[in-house]
């Protein structure tokens, strides 16, 4: 007899600021439009990153969390289309 197991987890990853630690880290990208889901879909993402804490550029650092976040993102378009 076998117990239902739970599929392994993908490891989860953070970014942070290699200065102040800040997760609250933003990387330059390129958006494109998707006719499927009419929405912008992210394409491309840049080397150049910016601390929203230090308020400059940024070098990054990834770190592997031990466990999942609480809130795990969704795979939701990044730029939703504007109404109207
Ligand atoms: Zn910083």
């Amino acid at each position: 007899m076998t117990s239902p197991v739970d599929p392994p987890s993908p490891p989860f990853y953070v970014f942070v600021c290699n200065v102040c630690g800040s997760d609250q880290v933003t990387r330059e990208a390129w958006a494109a439009w998707d006719v499927a889901t009419q929405a912008w879909i992210l394409n491309t993402a840049f080397d150049f990153a910016y601390c929203h804490r230090c308020l400059g550029y940024a070098q990054l650092d990834r770190l592997l969390l031990t466990s999942p976040p609480s809130g795990l993102p969704s795979r939701a378009p990044a730029f939703p289309p504007a109404p109207g």
